[in-house]
């Protein structure tokens, strides 16, 4: 099996209690079934508070339920009450392994670590990281092995293009589009449907949707040209090769599209903005929520405004 480590992915370490925005904090911690039956024989007070507060969701996962947005086991201190009465070890597989992320391709993985951690996010977009070329071995795979190559090749052009230093940052995005069969015709049109679509979303933090409200009358700032940079290589990386199961290989580019009009907008709107926190709250808020990312594919697939003409034609100034 071929294994792929950014430089990035050793150097991830937990801050725990001194965490601005804790994975503890407005989501819902999956259990996983081994973890759970190791949980089911705690004796105890901690036991009990264990099954107790185990639930099944609609999903039918087994679930820790929130207590005002919070992991019930997150104590005052702001630290883990699991590990610190079990052990590390007794952790379950979701909080074990965040912010690591495997992509899992059968004969070969890429491995990555989660933008909606505020520390792994440092470490994504301060550091530039390339994906490499490889021989990947597509042997013994159950998915089309032209289309992985393909995509394997498109993914690579994409990256060149993106990584190009030459030009402002923009202007990369604008030949991205045309690499993938956008035409730059019309003129400059408005931009505003991307702030409509991302207010009709479901935040974790109800204030959400007023900072994007509020983002909507700026500009998007170019001063972080080579932040973007960074973060356009991580979807690239984390998302583009999922489309050889047959979905849209453009919803990569327009997710990252959306990802970069908003936040450079949100940054745009704050005297001195911290645009990592930035781009790690949109991750929290959109990028790593199942429904909101379904929404804004149900939006690329049936609203024209997502075409790449019309992509492009925001770009414009
Ligand atoms: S979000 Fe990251 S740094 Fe913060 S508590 Fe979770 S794993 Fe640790």
């Amino acid at each position: 099996m071929q294994k792929f480590y950014p430089d990035y992915y050793k150097k991830f370490k937990c801050i725990a209690n001194q965490c601005p925005d804790s994975c503890c904090q407005g989501w819902d911690v999956v259990v996983d079934e081994k973890s759970e039956l190791f949980y089911n024989d705690v004796k105890g007070e901690f036991g009990d508070k264990l099954r107790k507060v185990t639930v099944t969701d609609e999903d039918g996962d087994r679930i820790f339920t929130l207590n005002n947005m919070r992991c019930p086991f997150w104590n005052k201190d702001e630290l883990c009450d699991i590990y610190i009465n079990l052990g590390e070890e007794n952790l379950c597989e979701t909080c074990k392994k965040f912010p690591r992320i495997t992509m899992d391709y059968e004969s070969f993985t890429e491995h990555t670590l989660s933008l909606a951690c505020p520390e792994a996010a440092k470490l994504i977009l301060n550091e530039d990281f390339i994906i490499p070329e490889k021989n990947y071995n597509l042997n013994n795979v159950s998915y089309n092995r032209e289309n992985m190559d393909k995509l394997l090749n498109l993914r690579t052009e994409a990256q060149k293009i993106i990584i190009n230093k030459d030009l402002p940052f923009r202007e990369r995005l604008k030949q991205l589009l045309k690499y993938f069969g956008g035409k730059s015709n019309f003129s400059k049109r408005n931009i505003k449907f991307i702030f409509d679509i991302h207010e009709r979303l479901e935040f974790i933090n109800p204030e959400y949707k007023n900072i994007i409200k509020k983002a909507s009358d700026y500009n998007q700032s170019d001063k972080y040209d080579e932040i973007y940079t960074r973060l356009a290589v991580y979807y690239l990386y984390r998302y583009f090769l999922n489309a050889v199961d047959g979905s849209d290989m453009l919803d990569t580019i327009k997710k990252f599209f959306c990802a970069y009009i908003i936040t450079a907008s949100i940054a745009s709107a704050k005297e001195n903005p911290d645009v990592i926190r930035i781009i790690q709250n949109y991750s929290k808020e959109v990028e790593h929520s199942y429904d909101n990312n379904r929404t804004l594919e149900f939006f690329f697939e049936n609203d024209d405004n997502f075409s790449i003409d019309n992509l492009i034609s925001l770009l414009e100034k």
